[in-house]
């Protein structure tokens, strides 16, 4: 059966679905693996290398494939090259993408959204969110001290002590706590605050200083956080003011599932940083967790200049890759039977990350978007 990595074409994409060091894994099942020219040249992965370990460099790799890998879904234009009933597993944000999903069941794709593999232990080796979030957390503290114009660390030296950064991380998943270890490491102070209950433990197991706020905690389905009321989002961000103000970088990780990321930080509170401090948004895509910050750009609001992410772990696309294609290779392998790829609908993980198969939307809300909309 024919397996197909494709060139990814978003502007601003450099992660690759597949390394060569797991063409292998791959090959093993029962696969015979077809790369697109240049597919991993971004994430510097040259087409020898997928050649020197058995992969066909071909630009006509889609056509006849079974099954094709890709991290940022496919365009409408190479899903219409897919054979009928040929299976795409990717990052897919159906309840962005309505219009690609919507295809894709009209074309007869079988379509696996990367984004919705359930959260449970038996899947966590196939968990890209969290692998992708684990090089976001980190790149986030690494830009941070970049562009900090001053030492992370405590320095005591013969001509005097220089202070260390005091970092603030808003939002304890796992981003947040990547970027805790990384500024810990670095040797900034760093104080962390999240709404679930249980991630003041998993603060503190960092290093870092968990901030109490005199609020109720705010536990969702499936250990997530929920959205806050307007009430309590305005008397959190009262509370936090006084600690990013005193903050030299402020990293803000804040996300809740389905939802537009939450507002954390006014103008009126970044206005109240030191001259010089960083802000690092995270969320910036997604909404933003500050106010007025630009996916893609640094805008400077008083004396702070605010960071917007994009795309974050594609900037780190060698190990961002790697993590990803090795998820890949694991969901993959749950769904091939005898050398073929054969998922079980039954199993909780594929029918979990299922969005189209048959000619039918079957993840119900996108289907209910759909209908909505149709
Ligand atoms: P996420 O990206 O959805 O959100 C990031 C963080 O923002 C979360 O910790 C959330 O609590 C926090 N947040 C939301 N609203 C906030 C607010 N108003 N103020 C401050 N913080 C706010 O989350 P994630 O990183 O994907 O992980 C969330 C949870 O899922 C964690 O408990 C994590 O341990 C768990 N998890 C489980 C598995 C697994 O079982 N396989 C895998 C990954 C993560």
């Amino acid at each position: 059966m024919k397996l197909t990595v494709v060139k990814e074409s978003r502007p601003g994409e450099a992660r690759v679905a597949m390394v060569p060091e797991l063409v292998a894994k791959l090959t093993e099942l029962g696969y015979a693996v077809a790369v697109e020219p240049d597919a991993g040249t971004p994430a510097l992965y040259s087409d020898d290398e997928y050649a020197a370990v058995g992969a066909t460099v071909d630009p006509a790799a889609l056509s006849g494939a079974a099954v094709v890998l890709s991290v940022q879904p496919l365009t409408s234009q190479q899903v219409r090259r897919l054979q009928p009933g040929a299976a795409t597993i990717s990052f897919l944000s159906p309840a962005q993408a309505l219009d690609l999903v919507a295809e894709r069941r009209d074309v007869g794709i079988t379509s696996f959204s990367m984004e919705l593999v359930p959260r449970i232990s038996r899947a966590q080796s196939m968990d890209a969110l969290s692998s992708q979030a684990l090089v976001a957390g980190y790149r986030c503290a690494i830009v941070a001290a970049q562009r900090l114009r001053r030492f992370f660390p405590l320095s005591m030296t013969a001509a005097g002590t220089i202070t260390p950064a005091q970092v603030v991380v808003l939002g304890a998943g796992v981003a947040g706590l990547q970027a805790i270890a990384t500024a810990k490491r670095l040797g900034a102070v760093v104080k962390a605050y999240d709404v679930r209950a249980a991630a003041a433990e998993e603060i503190r197991s960092m290093g870092a200083t968990a901030i109490e706020l005199d609020l109720e905690t705010l536990e969702g389905a499936g250990g997530y956080a929920r959205e806050m009321s307007e009430d309590r989002s305005a008397r959190q961000r009262e509370a936090l003011s006084p600690y990013i103000a005193a903050a030299d970088a402020l990293i803000t990780t804040a996300a809740v599932p389905g939802r537009q990321a939450p507002l954390l930080v006014t103008t009126e509170m970044v206005e109240q940083m030191k001259p010089g401090s960083v802000i690092i948004d995270l969320a910036a895509e997604t909404g933003g967790n500050v106010e007025g910050a630009v996916a893609g750009s640094v805008v400077q609001v008083g004396g702070a200049q605010i960071w917007g992410a994009f795309n974050v772990p594609s900037q780190m696309p060698g190990p961002a890759s790697k993590l990803y294609a090795q998820n890949l290779v694991n969901i993959v392998t749950l769904m091939t039977r005898d050398e073929a790829f054969a998922p079980d609908f039954d199993d909780e993980i594929v029918a979990g990350s299922c969005v189209t198969h048959a000619g039918q939307v079957t993840h119900a809300p996108t289907h209910e978007l759909l209908e909505g909309g149709e």
